[in-house]
Parts: C-alpha cells; sequence; structure tokens
C-alpha cells in the first residue's frame, strides 16, 4: 500500500497485525505517512470549554459527569453566552486554532439551541473554528448547528462493538453511528475517536480503529483518549494501560487514517514529556491546550509551549488581529449581558 492511500475496508487481524510490530518499525511507519499528508512538526491547538457540567443521565462508566456516580462534582448550569465569548477570546489568545463546547447532555433540547446557536455564531465572528460535543443530535437539530456554522461535532464511539456494552447501556453504538451520520448529512465536520485503558482487550482496540476507519468519510478528526480514573466512577479500580500500547494505538490511527488530525487527548496530564514526544512522533498533531479538560486535568498552556520548544513543534497557523477581535469580544460581551435572565438551570429534570 502506498503511503498516501486511504483504505476503509480495514480488518480487525490486520490492525491486531500492525500492533504485533517492532515498535520502532510501526512508528517510522507512521511517522512516513504523516508526513506524506501534513507538515512535518506541527500541531493543532484546541480549547475544550465546559458549557454545561454534570447531572448528566448517561452511564458511561469513565465519566465523572454522570448523575450515577458520587464523584463529587458540581454540577452546573448553562454557560451564559458573554462567558462562552470571553472564554474563547482567551483561548485564542493562547493560540488556540478551534474552540470546542462541551455540554453533558444525552441530546440538547430544542429550547437549548437559540443559546447554542448564538455561542457559535460569537465564536465564529472571532474567527475560530467552531466544535461541539452535546450528546445525540436529530437530523433536525444537526442542521441547525450546521446553519449557524459550526465547523465540527465531536461524538466518540468510545470503544468496539463488542465492548461497548461493558461502558456505556443507555445509549447504543448505533445511536453514536445514526448521529455521526446526522452530523455528515448536515454538512459539519466529524469529530470522533475513542478512549483506551478502559479494561479492553486488544483486539476491542483494533476494532475501534476498524469503525473509525471504514466510516464512509473517514472522521476529519480523531481523538484518541487514554482513560483517565475518576475516584467514585465504575473504572476508578481498572488496571493501567501500558504506555507503549498507548503510542501504538496513536501510531495506528495515523497509518489508517492518514489525512485526519489525530488528537492526543485525555490523559496527557499524565504523561511524561518523552511519552508525549513518541506520541507526536507517532502521528498525533492535535492537542487539547489548557489546564482543564471538560472536569479533569490538562497541562496548562505554558508546560505545552515549553515542551513544544524543546521538541521544535510549531502551533498550526492562526490568521488573527488582536485589536479587531478585542472590540469584537467587547462589544459582543456588553450585548450578551443583557440577556442573562433568559438562563435557566439546564441542570434540573425535565
Ligand atoms: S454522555 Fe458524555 S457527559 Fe454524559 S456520562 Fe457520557 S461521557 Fe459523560
Amino acid at each position: 500500500m502506498s503511503n498516501t492511500t486511504i483504505r476503509q475496508n480495514w480488518t480487525v487481524d490486520e490492525v491486531e497485525a500492525m500492533f504485533a510490530l517492532p515498535f520502532m518499525d510501526l512508528l517510522f511507519n507512521a511517522q512516513v505517512v504523516h508526513r506524506a499528508h501534513f507538515p512535518k512538526n506541527q500541531v493543532q491547538v484546541s480549547t475544550l470549554l465546559s458549557i454545561k457540567t454534570g447531572a448528566c443521565p448517561e452511564d458511561c462508566k469513565y465519566c465523572p459527569q454522570s448523575a450515577r456516580y458520587d464523584t463529587g462534582l458540581e454540577k452546573e448550569t448553562l454557560m451564559e453566552v458573554n462567558k462562552v465569548i470571553k472564554a474563547a477570546q482567551d483561548a485564542k489568545a493562547t493560540g488556540s486554532t478551534r474552540f470546542c463546547m462541551g455540554a453533558a447532555w444525552k441530546n440538547p433540547k430544542q429550547r437549548d439551541m437559540p443559546y447554542l446557536v448564538e455561542m457559535i455564531k460569537e465564536v465564529k465572528s472571532l474567527g475560530l473554528e467552531s466544535c461541539m460535543t452535546l450528546g445525540m443530535l436529530d437530523n433536525h437539530q444537526a442542521t441547525q448547528l450546521a446553519d449557524a456554522g459550526l465547523d465540527y461535532y465531536n461524538h466518540n464511539l468510545d470503544t468496539s462493538p463488542e465492548y461497548y456494552d461493558k461502558i456505556i447501556t443507555t445509549r447504543s453504538y448505533q445511536d453514536r453511528l445514526d448521529t455521526l451520520d446526522n452530523v455528515r448529512s448536515a454538512g459539519m465536520k466529524v469529530c470522533s475517536g475513542g478512549i483506551v485503558g478502559l479494561g479492553e482487550q486488544g483486539k476491542d482496540r483494533s476494532g475501534l480503529l476498524v469503525q473509525l476507519a471504514n466510516m464512509p468519510q473517514q472522521p476529519e478528526s480523531v481523538p484518541i483518549n487514554k482513560l483517565v480514573k475518576v475516584k467514585g466512577t465504575p473504572l476508578d479500580n481498572v488496571d493501567d494501560l501500558d504506555e507503549f500500547t498507548f503510542i501504538k494505538t496513536i501510531a495506528i490511527a495515523r497509518i489508517m487514517m492518514p489525512k485526519s488530525h489525530v488528537r492526543l487527548s485525555a490523559g496527557r496530564d499524565a504523561m511524561s514529556e518523552q511519552t508525549q514526544a513518541l506520541c507526536f512522533m507517532a502521528g498525533a498533531n492535535s492537542i487539547f491546550y489548557g489546564c482543564k479538560l471538560l472536569t479533569t486535568d490538562n497541562p496548562d498552556e505554558s508546560t505545552d509551549m515549553q515542551l513544544f520548544k524543546k521538541l521544535g513543534i510549531n502551533k498550526e497557523a492562526v490568521n488573527f488581529s488582536p485589536y479587531e477581535s478585542e472590540q469584537n469580544v467587547d462589544a459582543a460581551i456588553i450585548r450578551h449581558a443583557e440577556k442573562d435572565e433568559l438562563f435557566y438551570d439546564a441542570t434540573a429534570k425535565v
């Protein structure tokens, strides 16, 4: 296979064979594929903001935001638009090019849509790419978000179809695929990946990658998360995943999805600089930036900048005029400050 071929007929056996390759051979192959499709030594930087935290009705066993687990997390109402604008401005000032907004919902309600649409429009007006993760979307909601200008929608597959019901029982694998179909049909880009270290077997990691790579159109963005064990969740005591297996998962994602941004996501805070460097060598070319990833810790911006400097990595460029942007932000914050009374308790049961 050439380094530029995109295949969507992968089998689990083929992926298992890649996991069995000598580590250095696999990383070398992944870096060759990476350089055929992306500028070398360049990493895209996104910021993730929780716009509605906790009290989620779903039962994802890794997640501190599920209402079913006692993790001590304080639930929060839907964030006001002016606060979202300020956070987006801060993200841009520190070099993020994409602003991702996450809400702990099974799915957004129709009453939420006007606020979400406002958030998207304001983030876009700053010149940032926009992304949301809000749970399941029907066709109509996907169209509303796309019409507002949303660039990406994140909805992870989490794990293989076979292991899935050990992790989540409140929505099916097919529900997730249906949401991704609705996102594509509405014309948005897809961000979809998974989590490793959930206690799954090797064939489940391979199965997840096969599902992602064999989609009718591969996701533009593929977050690979390493489980962050949170006290109070059912996976608090699961065995740690070996770091080489994690790095190999990144390398194989790069080989199977050569044109996708592969994002080194949750779990980075606990990784050494050397492990992160090997992930970049394996083809990871996107990170979340900022000290919080929804509710779990993430390296702060200055720590990441020091690492980029040591490794000779550049951030993907931002077209940005700080002066213009500051004016836009001030005007938008004033505009939205007057609408704060419109916000309701989004965590209240309906
Ligand atoms: S749907 Fe999202 S927020 Fe809700 S429990 Fe699952 S991962 Fe957590």
